[in-house]
């Protein structure tokens, strides 16, 4: 996709800090870090946010889990815990249309759910 920062990662026409990668998505830390543990979940194929997933591409949530567990395994944040987020849309400010998984974790991150 033209234009979009992610699929400019993936293609490696932007440098970024890849922690895992494989056929169907990229993990990187988050140029803008919250908590010492900020990494982006990315499936590779271009889908604008979560409500454009449908039958034929919400594989691609699997995909994400098993690159989660990888990333928090690798991080050693199995036990500790961490959050998950996803953003859709503007109200909720997602800022990159390219679909993307926040993994926060590495501090007590509090109850708020933002
Ligand atoms: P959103 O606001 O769309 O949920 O999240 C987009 C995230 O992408 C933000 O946390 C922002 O810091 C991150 N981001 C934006 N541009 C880049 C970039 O070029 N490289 C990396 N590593 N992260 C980026
Ligand atoms: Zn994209």
């Amino acid at each position: 996709m033209e234009n979009c920062i992610f699929c400019k990662i993936i293609a490696g026409e932007i440098p970024s800090d890849i922690l895992y990668q494989d056929e169907k998505v990229i993990a990187f830390k988050d140029i803008k870090p919250v908590a010492p543990v900020h990494v982006l979940l990315v499936p590779k194929e271009h889908i604008e946010n979560i409500y454009e997933l449908n039958d034929s591409n919400a594989h691609v949530l699997l995909d994400i889990h098993r690159v989660m567990k990888k990333i928090v395994k690798d991080m050693g944040l199995e036990d500790k815990g961490f959050r998950l987020i996803t953003n859709c849309g503007s109200d909720a400010g997602q800022t990159v249309p390219h679909l993307h998984f926040h993994l926060i974790g590495g501090k007590n991150l509090g109850m708020s759910i933002i």
